[in-house]
Parts: C-alpha cells; structure tokens; sequence
C-alpha cells in the first residue's frame, strides 16, 4: 500500500471535497490523500445546514465572505447544472417588522448593492402581494439566493476529485497527530483498532468543528477556539409544503448576524424553519440531551466563552428558551408568519456550527487559515462556506502552491 502522497487532505465535508477536486484538476497525475474520520462524506455541517445557496447580503464587502460567496453562488449553480444537481434559484426576501428592523434593512440594502447584488424594497403590500402568507412592515427581495442540497454537492465534488485525479479516500480513519518536517507531513492515523502512518508533502485540513484541535495537533499557535453553536431546526407539516416561494429572513441583529430563523423551502418540496443558536455540550453533541464531559472541559477552560457569553447574555438567554420551548421558538415565527402554530413543528434534524471565538470573546466572523510551510489549515468556515468551497477551495490551492 502506498503510503506517501504529494497531498493529503482531511475532512470530507464540502471544503474538503471541493479542495480535492480542485487538486486534481491542477495536478490529475500527483498522488491525493483524503482522510476521514466518518464512514461517509458530509455528516456534519455540510450534511446539516439549511442548504441555501446564499448570495452574498450580509457580509462587508471587503470580507473573504463576500468575495468567495458572490463567486460560490455562480459556482455552486454552474457545478449542479452540469451534474444533474437538484437546485432552485427561488430567491429570498428579508422581513423587517418594526422601525428599528427598517433601519436595519435600509443599511443591509446598500450592502447589497455594495457587494453588486441587485435588491428591490418591497412596501408592506407588495410583500403580501408576493407572499399572502408573510407580513412585514417593510422587506427587501433579493432575487438570486437559492435553495440546493450540499450533502449531494460535496458527494458530486468527491466524484469529480475522483474522476479527474489520482485519489485514495480513507474513511473511518481519524487524524491523531501531525508533525511537520523538512521531508514532508507525518501523520498518524487511527483506523478502527490500528494506527498507521502517511507521509504527505502538503497537507490541508478542512476539519470544520475540529478545526483547531488539529492546529494544535501540529504545534501551531492558534489564537482562537471552535466554540460549537447547535442550530435547531423543525420541519414544517405537509399543508405548509408551499407557505411561500421564497425563503423569508427576519432582518438579522448586525452583532449575531447567523441568529434568526428563517422559513426555508428544501429540495425535497418541504419547508423547514430554523435554525437557532445555543451553546452545545460537545463538538458533535446534536442531541440536547447528550453531554461530553471532556468537551466541556475543554470549553470551561477557555477564557474566550465567559467573554462571549458576557457579551451576548441577552441572546444566551433567550435562544436557549428557544431551545427548551416551541412556544417561544414559534413566536419567532409568526413574528413574519402567523398561519404557523406549535403543533406545526415537526422534528428534524440539528446542525452544530464551527464558530471561531478570540481569546477576548470575540466572534470571528470571516473566513480565517492558519498556514505554515507545508500545511495549510481552514481555521474558521462558518455560513456561507457551503457556497463558497469552490472559491474556498481555489484560493487554499493557490496559497499551497505559491
Ligand atoms: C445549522 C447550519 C446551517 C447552515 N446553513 C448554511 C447554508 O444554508 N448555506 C451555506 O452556505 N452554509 C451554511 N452553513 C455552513 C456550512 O454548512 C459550513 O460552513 C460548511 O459545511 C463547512 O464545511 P467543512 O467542510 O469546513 O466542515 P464539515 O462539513 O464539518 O466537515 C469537516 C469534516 O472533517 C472531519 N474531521 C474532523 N476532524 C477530523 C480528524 N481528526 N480526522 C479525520 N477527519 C476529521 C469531520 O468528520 C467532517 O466530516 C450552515 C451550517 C450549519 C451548522
């Protein structure tokens, strides 16, 4: 078996995927690596996310956010329509429902134009007109947001990786220590009961909620921690399949700007609402119920959380009663919608986000890599890295290679 690659990269989910493909078609004769610790590609975030297509509303235009999501968005529809990818470019709107949300809204207007997107104000009217479901005091339609499925895209990028390049996918393999030297990357691996050793010249790690305990594991400083946020989510009932055309936003809170649930239409013809924000009692802790007592060691040793919960006490506070009580979760809701009761609210599936938190507690919004001479990590891919992997992806190449 050989166990020596020009590249290795870790983590099957949809930045790892689109990393790989993107190797492949630079370099389709060098040897790739990819090493995951599931079973299966896209278990985690880019299996567990709202699967929109975002186009680019929120985020400064100066931010690699916005840069590499307005390219996403071409990239991700121009990657499903060659391959036979369910997706719909249904757009969005944005609600505001009191006069601080219209202020709010007028300046995420200018964003929008700063960041070359062409948005419409809607009156309060034109918002029924559109949407007989939804009310508002005032909204903002942006016509290119879309909906897909990214588990079916990372799948799509792993096959073209595999197409066009020459790859050895490892699964239920885990990453347990790195070490970097003048010969290459070592890296030891645990798979199953065995451990067993692979030496790469390059390494990428896209290891979304792990993405610093593995720059710790190669000895780099690393400034900030992957806080574990988990998103709930319910599926709605059947008669509201088609409550709207579109996905419908509250106006976010600039300071937490991923808070607010949106009702989201699915491929799959369903509609979900969701996702919140609380604090999880593990990386990968997606029930409630389950706490992991090393994870929360960790956690608690972090100066960063206290900050951050400091800082944010009031949405602390009111996102985990949404946490333990449909009853304010759906006063969310029907804040926009007021069709949608309680007993509306089906079971669905969680999704836990990688958020990096400074050492002060703050939240890093932007992308954010920790590099050194042969490695090059994804230390913060938060929403919307689902649409950008491409260009994600692209940009980690040519930093690799440069
Ligand atoms: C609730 C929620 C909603 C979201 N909604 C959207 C949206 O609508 N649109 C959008 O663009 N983005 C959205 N996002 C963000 C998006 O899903 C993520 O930014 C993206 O999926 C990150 O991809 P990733 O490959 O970096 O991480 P992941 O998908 O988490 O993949 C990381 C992989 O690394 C593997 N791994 C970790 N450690 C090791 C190890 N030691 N050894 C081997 N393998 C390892 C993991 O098993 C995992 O498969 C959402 C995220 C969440 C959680």
């Amino acid at each position: 078996m050989k166990l020596h690659f020009d590249f290795i990269v870790v983590g099957a989910g949809i930045v790892g995927a689109a990393v790989a493909r993107q190797l492949a078609i630079q370099f389709p004769t060098k040897s790739i690596a990819i090493i995951e610790k599931e079973a299966k590609p896209a278990q985690h975030q880019s299996g567990r996310n709202s699967g929109v297509i975002h186009a680019g509303v929120y985020y400064p235009p100066e931010s690699l956010k916005a840069q590499y999501c307005i390219e996403g968005l071409g990239a991700t529809i121009e990657l499903c329509e060659k391959n036979n990818l369910p997706f719909e470019q249904c757009g969005k709107i944005v609600v505001a429902t009191n006069s601080i949300e219209e202020a709010r809204l007028a300046r995420l207007f200018h964003r929008c134009q700063l960041n070359g997107l062409a948005p419409r104000m809607l009156t309060k009217e034109q918002i029924g007109q559109k949407e007989p479901n939804i009310s508002g005091t005032a909204g903002m339609w942006v016509k290119q947001t879309g909906i897909t499925d990214f588990k079916r895209v990372t799948q799509c990028l792993l096959e073209k990786a595999s197409d066009k390049g020459n790859i050895t996918f490892y699964y239920s393999t885990e990453v347990d220590a790195i070490d970097e030297t003048a010969e290459g990357m070592h890296l030891s691996l645990i798979q199953g009961k065995r451990t067993i050793s692979v030496r790469g010249d390059l390494l990428v790690s896209c290891a979304g909620v792990y993405a610093d305990a593995l720059i710790r594991k190669q000895g780099l400083p690393c400034d900030f921690r992957i806080v574990p946020f988990r998103g709930e989510y319910y599926r709605l009932r059947s008669r509201f399949d088609t409550i709207s055309n579109r996905l419908i936003y509250p106006v976010p809170d600039p300071a937490m700007p991923f808070l607010g649930v949106h009702l989201t239409k699915m491929i799959g013809g369903y509609t979900t609402v969701g996702p919140n924000a609380v604090l999880a009692a593990g990386r990968e802790a997606y029930s409630g119920l389950k706490i992991d007592l090393l994870e929360w060691m960790r956690l608690a040793s972090f100066p960063g959380l206290y900050k951050l919960l400091w800082h944010l006490r009031g949405n602390v506070v009111s996102e985990l009663k949404t946490s333990f009580s449909k009853k304010q979760y759906i006063k969310q809701v029907r804040r926009y919608c007021r069709y949608i009761s309680e007993d509306d609210l089906l079971p669905y599936r969680p999704g836990i986000r990688a958020q990096a938190v400074t050492l002060e507690g703050e939240l890093l919004h932007d992308f954010k890599f920790v590099g050194s001479e042969r490695a090059l990590h994804v230390g913060n891919a938060p929403s919307p890295a689902a649409t950008s992997a491409i260009p994600i992806a692209k940009a980690i190449v040519s930093k690799l290679i440069s």
